[in-house]
């Protein structure tokens, strides 16, 4: 039978703390709000609005060429930030939190591989990694690294564009530059069968695959408790993991800061910044 819900007062740390005190295998689901102090923009702001655009949609991109190359335009640009964003100390804590055992799964809905950037292990990236590429055609996989200096050598007018315009960062690795400038963009194709290239990224309408979905259910019947460190769970695929913990009787804890879905599931919020409430739990809890 699933718990009675009761309005979440909102926590503080220490109770958080005590709360973990006797959990071996603490689940955890990333979101946006833990790389935010990276500098990699979110989607929504604290009220759990929409602040970022209108990202790309799964099927413009694999229908639409002209889709296909606002994408690396912006893209071109955006890496420039994305790609060299490093982990910040809340990604470090919970690297090592999963070292001491504590933690026993990582699922995050980001696709910056902060987690993994921070020595986490066997992390799942919900929806894809932006650091790599994948050919629609053959399914070869490649670095986004390698692909930069290729979009650049085939685009040295708008390269040259991008080095002049200092352009505002946009979350998953886009970025603001005039469209008409995104017209004229020559998109290298698969070094291997001269298909077309996608990031190996869900986008908006896309669909996370099946056996990812699966193995994160499995960890999380494993689990002690769901920790959710930064997210709005606006966006269904996360937001199912809680609904399931709920509806099993998993206790549900998060920190986050802004509105939450499903906010009346958790046991305890703690509405503060994770990259100076984790490494305390770090402190307290190894
Ligand atoms: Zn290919």
């Amino acid at each position: 039978m699933p718990q009675e819900s009761t309005n979440t007062q909102y926590s503080n740390t220490d109770q958080l703390i005590t709360a973990l005190k006797n959990k071996r295998n603490i689940w955890v689901l990333s979101g946006a709000g833990i790389s935010a102090p990276s500098g990699i923009p979110t989607y929504r702001d604290n009220k759990g609005n929409w602040q970022a655009g209108n990202p790309i949609q799964h099927n413009e991109f694999i229908t639409q060429e002209s889709f296909r190359k606002r994408y690396w335009a912006r893209s071109m640009a955006g890496w420039i930030i994305t790609g060299h964003a490093k982990p910040n100390a809340a990604h470090q804590a919970i690297t090592q939190l999963q070292e001491s055992g504590r933690v026993s799964k990582i699922v995050t809905q980001n696709v910056d591989r902060l987690h993994s950037n921070a020595g986490a292990k066997e992390v799942i990236d919900l929806h894809g990694r932006i650091d790599q590429i994948i050919c629609l055609d053959c399914n070869d996989i490649s670095r986004r690294a390698d692909y930069q200096p290729r979009l650049e050598e085939s685009n040295p007018a708008l390269n040259s564009y991008i080095e002049r315009i200092s352009s505002k960062a946009l979350p998953d690795g886009d970025a603001n530059i005039d469209d008409y400038a995104t017209d004229t963009v020559n998109i290298p194709p698969c070094e291997k069968c001269a298909g077309t290239l996608m990031p190996d990224v869900v986008f908006f309408g896309g669909i996370v695959p099946k056996e990812r979905v699966e193995l994160a259910f499995k960890t999380l019947a494993e689990a002690d408790c769901l920790l959710v460190i930064g997210s709005s769970l606006k966006v269904f695929s996360g937001f199912r993991f809680p609904r399931w913990a709920h509806q099993n009787n998993l206790p549900l804890y998060a920190i986050n800061q802004g509105e939450m879905r499903g906010e009346e599931m958790f046991d305890l919020v703690v509405p503060e910044s994770c990259e100076e409430i984790l490494p305390e739990l770090v402190n307290q809890l190894i």
